[in-house]
């Protein structure tokens, strides 16, 4: 369970983070902040390209960071848009390999939370590690 000076501090985070994005063509800047196990928070904003297909979200960029570090557990996960917009199919499919439970706060671009829910909710059937064989 989230402390609202942790939800309060993640959304902040991701608010920031959204400076950052590279959307010359969308217009459509996302800032995400990861929260994981350890209590390190790694922020992401997503990154267009001129080659449509090449973009990559703010969340993926989080998570990525996260696990370039080392880093294999989260607690949580903020994105901001400017409408509240949720995770598409492929960060929630990258979200599912570190962790069902992570908690994933949406906010929009004043900060207000327009939704809390969790990798599981988004994702329900998600492939996982656990159907393939070891
Ligand atoms: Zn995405």
């Amino acid at each position: 369970m989230l402390t609202t000076e942790t939800r309060d501090r993640l959304i902040e985070a991701a608010l920031a983070a959204r400076q950052w994005a590279y959307v010359p063509y969308s217009s459509y800047a996302v800032g995400a902040a990861l929260l994981t196990a350890s209590g390190r928070i790694y922020e992401g904003m997503n990154i267009e390209n001129a080659a449509y297909p090449m973009t990559i979200c703010a969340e993926r960029v989080a998570v990525f960071k996260a696990i370039s570090e080392g880093e294999r557990q989260f607690q949580a996960i903020a994105v901001v848009t400017s409408n509240g917009g949720s995770p598409c199919g492929a960060c929630r499919q990258v979200l599912a390999e570190f962790g069902l439970d992570t908690v994933v706060l949406i906010a929009d671009g004043e900060g207000h939370l327009v939704w809390e829910t969790s990798v599981a909710e988004l994702l329900p059937g998600a492939f996982t590690p656990s159907d393939l064989d070891k």
